[in-house]
């Protein structure tokens, strides 16, 4: 008798598929959509890559280049445990990473943005670095929340011990930790929406840290790197470089309401394929940069002149036309 004979008769009933549940990116989903939701719906949801990802470049130029300085600090690229990077490795990483990025296909919209991000990088790693690195404990950290119908991740740029407890011994406690965000961007006014939507990140960065360690963290912190642009080393920290987010029950919960809408939004757009368009326009920086900008009814409303007049696709910004580095958006 065949072996396959003995199932014979044996029905298993088919399972109903069970539905993948959205995974939404604080930045590049939630950030995004709500900076822009026409935007977000070509090169967040649809995929298409925007021609010239020179917002990209900035953030990932400043993200990457630090997390080598950290790792270098950590002993994990070959030089001793507590070295602190010199311009020269500064120079050496950003060359580094700027061909990486380059490889696939993300540059900067000319070099005087290349530039000022070396700058600001060189000078946070001589103003910030002796007294960061060491107490650093982990970069890149993710974090991730089961929400209702969708699943919330977010990577936060530093996890550091707090300056009075570096040296005390034993276990580490997840209540007197500091969660740092990098922003390539200069610091902007407490009644933009950007405002808003940082201190949003980070209050819900602290509710997902939460899950993960039972408490909040002591503190949460944006770092507005180009506010080190052109600044005295000696001078230290420009006051205006960093924001502290104010963490409490309620502010998470109130962050948490907001993502949920959005989320929802999202979820919603995607099934309709109805994208809005934003309910005040971006900064001009981001309109500036957007490939979807030619057909915007936003920049160019019916029957006025364009604001924008069609790019031959292989022009090359001269020289002329440069101008310092935009401040990106979101990142990080
Ligand atoms: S041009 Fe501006 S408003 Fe229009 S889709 Fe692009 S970012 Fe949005």
């Amino acid at each position: 008798m065949a072996i396959w004979e003995n199932f014979e008769g044996l029905h298993v009933p088919l399972q109903p598929p069970t539905p993948v549940r959205p995974r939404f990116s604080l930045t590049s989903d939630i950030l995004s959509y709500r900076k822009c939701p026409r935007q977000y719906r070509y090169f967040g949801n649809d995929g298409f890559v925007p021609a010239r990802s020179t917002q990209a470049f900035y953030g990932q130029i400043i993200h990457q280049v630090l997390d080598r300085c950290h790792r270098l600090y950590r002993g994990l690229l070959g030089r001793p445990l507590g070295t602190l990077a010199t311009d020269e490795d500064l120079a050496a990483f950003f060359l580094e990473v700027r061909n990486a990025l380059r490889s696939h296909g993300i540059r900067a919209a000319n070099d005087d943005v290349a530039d000022q991000a070396e700058e600001v990088v060189k000078n946070f790693n001589a103003i910030e670095g002796p007294a960061l690195y060491p107490r650093v404990h982990d970069t890149e950290f993710r974090l991730e929340r089961n929400r209702e119908d969708y699943v919330l991740r977010g990577v936060v740029d530093v996890i550091a011990r707090q300056e009075d407890v570096t040296r005390i011994a034993g276990p580490l406690d997840p209540g007197t930790m500091e969660i740092w965000d990098y922003k390539g961007s200069k610091r902007i006014g407490r009644a933009t929406a950007d405002w808003k939507n940082y201190e949003w990140q980070m209050l819900v960065y602290a509710e997902l840290y939460r899950l993960r360690t039972g408490t909040f963290p002591a503190r949460a912190i944006v770092y507005f790197m180009n506010e080190l642009e052109g600044v005295s080393r000696q001078k230290g920290r420009p006051q205006s470089a960093t924001l502290d987010v104010n963490i409490t029950d309620e502010r998470v919960s109130e962050a948490l309401v907001r993502f949920d809408a959005d989320a929802h939004a999202i979820m919603k757009h995607r099934v309709d394929g109805n994208w809005p368009l934003p309910s005040a326009p971006p900064d001009t920086d981001t309109c500036n940069v957007c490939d979807v900008r030619y057909s915007c009814p936003t920049m160019n409303p019916p029957g006025t002149e364009p604001t924008y007049r069609i790019r031959n696709p292989f022009e090359r910004p001269g020289r002329a036309g440069r101008r310092r580095a935009v401040a990106p958006g979101a990142i990080g």
